[in-house]
Order: C-alpha cells, then sequence, then structure tokens
C-alpha cells in the first residue's frame, strides 16, 4: 500500500467518505478516491490503478448506488467534473462527455431545436449513468436516441474504443455495460433537427413539473428503487400491502410514492438495505412477485441482488 501511495498520480485522495458523492447520502469510505477533470487524467488514473493491481469502478452523480456503510476497497472514480458537450443542430447530434448532467444535456439540446431528450431532464444522473442503466422516463429512454459511446477497457487503458448503440444489448433498464468493466468516456446522441425550441423547452420543463409533483425530490432517494416486474408497476405493488411509511432506522418508504425508499435524515446504507429486503419479502408473500432492484449495491456480501437478464 505504501508504494501504491508513493506513487499515486495527482489528484487521488484516500478514505473519502462517499455520502457525498450519492444522492441516498448514505455510503462509507473509497479507500482511494479520484475525480478526473479531462478523460486523459481518467485514462491516467485507470491505468495506475490496473498497475497498482486494484480493483476500482467509475460512479457518476451516484444517482442509482448504494453504497455500504463500510465502504469500497481500491479506487473509485467519481466523473462529475468529466463534463461539456458539443452538438450540430443542422444534422442533429449531440456528443456528451460521460459526467455532464443529463438534465444540463436535456435542456442544451431544447434551445438548439433537438427533439429526443425531453424525458431526461428529470433524472439527475451523468450522460455515463444513463447509458449504462439505459435510464429512461415518460416514455423515453437513452437506448432510443443513443448513436455510439466511446469506451476505455481498464484493460488496456492506452485504446480507448468506439461501440454502437446496438452493440449494448440495451432492454429495459439494462445495458451489457452493466456486466463488464467498461467505462463510458463520453456518448453521442442522434436527435431530430429542426423543431421550435421554445416548444421543445415547454416540453422539457412541463416532464419535470410533471415529475417533482408526483415523487419526493425534497427527500435523498435513488429514484425508482424496485423494476417494475412488467406489466405490474413495483410501486403500486408495494402501496397495495399499505407499506408506504414503513421504515427501518432513517430509510422510509416514501409515503409520496412507493417505488422510492428516502432518507429522512440519518439513514445508513444497512437500513436502506434491510428496508429493501422487507418489501421484497412482503411481496413474494403477498402478491407471489420476486422484486428486483433497479438500484445498483456496491461494496455489500456476496452477489448484488440478483437481476433478470435483458
Ligand atoms: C430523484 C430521482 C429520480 C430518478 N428518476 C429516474 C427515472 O425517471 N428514470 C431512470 O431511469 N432513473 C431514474 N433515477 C435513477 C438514476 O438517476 C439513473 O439510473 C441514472 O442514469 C444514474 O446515473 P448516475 O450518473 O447517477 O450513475 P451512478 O448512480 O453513479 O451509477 C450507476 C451505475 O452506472 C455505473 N457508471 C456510472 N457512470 C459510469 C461510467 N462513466 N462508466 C462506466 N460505468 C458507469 C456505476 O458504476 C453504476 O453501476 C432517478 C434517481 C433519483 C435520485
Amino acid at each position: 500500500m505504501a508504494a501504491q501511495a508513493s506513487s499515486r498520480p495527482a489528484g487521488v485522495r484516500q478514505n473519502i467518505a462517499l455520502q457525498a458523492f450519492t444522492t441516498w447520502k448514505v455510503g462509507g469510505p473509497a479507500e482511494w478516491f479520484a475525480e478526473p477533470g479531462s478523460q486523459d487524467e481518467l485514462i491516467a488514473l485507470a491505468a495506475w490503478a490496473v498497475g497498482a493491481g486494484l480493483c476500482f469502478r467509475c460512479i457518476g452523480a451516484g444517482s442509482n448506488l448504494l453504497i455500504a456503510d463500510d465502504g469500497l476497497a481500491g479506487l473509485t472514480l467519481c466523473n462529475r467534473r468529466l463534463q461539456g458537450s458539443h452538438s450540430d443542430s443542422q444534422e442533429g447530434w449531440v456528443e456528451a462527455e460521460a459526467g455532464e448532467p443529463i438534465p444540463t444535456l436535456a435542456r442544451k439540446v431544447a434551445k438548439a431545436g433537438l427533439h429526443g431528450l425531453e424525458w431526461a431532464v428529470g433524472i439527475p444522473g451523468t450522460v455515463g449513468g444513463a447509458v449504462v442503466m439505459n435510464a429512461g422516463a415518460q416514455g423515453g429512454c437513452t437506448a432510443e436516441w443513443l448513436e455510439s459511446v466511446r469506451v476505455l477497457d481498464p484493460a488496456r487503458p492506452d485504446q480507448p474504443f468506439t461501440l454502437a448503440a446496438d452493440e449494448l444489448d440495451f432492454a429495459y433498464r439494462h445495458s451489457r455495460l452493466q456486466g463488464e468493466p467498461l467505462i463510458v468516456l463520453s456518448a453521442r446522441f442522434r436527435l431530430e433537427p429542426g423543431h421550435d425550441p421554445a416548444a421543445i423547452t415547454a416540453r422539457t420543463s412541463a416532464n419535470l413539473q410533471s415529475r417533482t409533483s408526483t415523487q419526493p425530490y425534497q427527500q435523498p432517494s435513488c429514484g425508482s428503487v424496485f423494476r417494475n416486474p412488467e406489466p405490474r408497476k413495483a410501486g403500486q405493488l408495494i402501496e397495495a400491502l399499505g407499506l408506504k411509511g414503513l421504515s427501518v432506522g432513517g430509510a422510509q418508504v416514501s409515503p409520496l410514492h412507493a417505488n422510492f425508499i428516502v432518507n429522512t435524515g440519518d439513514a445508513r446504507a444497512r437500513d436502506i438495505d434491510a428496508l429493501i429486503l422487507l418489501v421484497q419479502e412482503r411481496v413474494q408473500r403477498e402478491h407471489g412477485i420476486a422484486l428486483h432492484t433497479e438500484v445498483k449495491r456496491l461494496g455489500f456480501e456476496g452477489v448484488d441482488t440478483p437481476q433478470p437478464g435483458p
């Protein structure tokens, strides 16, 4: 460890509390932590971690993550400083860095008269996280508009490459990137040009308004905790059992939206984890339906909550 510390690149910090980097505001310390400000910096950090034999992972805005109270071994890279985008409003495309907030991108392309990302304005994640999760809302999703992604394989950090959208095995809240250690550096979206910027902007704002009035945006959460067991809605199954308001420690099933678990102030990751299990048990027992988490669990014992295939 001393050797790793002495040779570590500038910007790598040790023992950094991750609760400030997740929207649930929980999570223990990262053994090593860095926020690269450029793709070159990110690539150098990945090369260092591989050379030092450290496990590592990339996070975006931490808006779909439950990080264990004991924290994470190895290097955690947070991409939120990797921002920026450029677009061509005539041709109808936009390319964005992995850490660009997806709501910022939605606003920018609306102003440019590009139709396609109006649904993304209420999703508090990054472009990289949206690609990995195939984030979606209000009838739209990332897979529908993505053209390609530039990715980095940590085993070959000097050779970033491009994957076309149809190589990503997209499905409901799923991409192949969830099962592979590839890092998203940037993404290119193909959008519809020639629209009235005022109309697209109005539609984008209306989407945000309809979400903030029905979901608990004022409290720390990770959005929907469970995937919808189609054709059923997880929130409706949970609400039907009278579980709104159910609490473990500082974690509570939101009284506003039953598929949200909120941190009422002093929740720990283990409270949220226990509440997730409690809800899964009740739904299984009383509806006979297995709920699977949409949220990604990091640093917990054993494998993550089993996910159904695409
Ligand atoms: C209030 C609220 C509302 C939400 N509403 C929605 C919604 O309507 N629809 C929806 O789909 N989601 C929603 N979410 C969940 C979340 O915002 C999305 O899943 C989002 O896409 C996650 O992006 P992120 O940058 O926060 O990723 P993170 O949570 O940081 O990471 C998610 C996963 O992606 C990986 N990852 C992130 N960036 C990279 C990268 N550059 N390279 C490789 N892997 C990476 C992480 O390792 C992790 O496995 C909501 C969350 C909140 C808090």
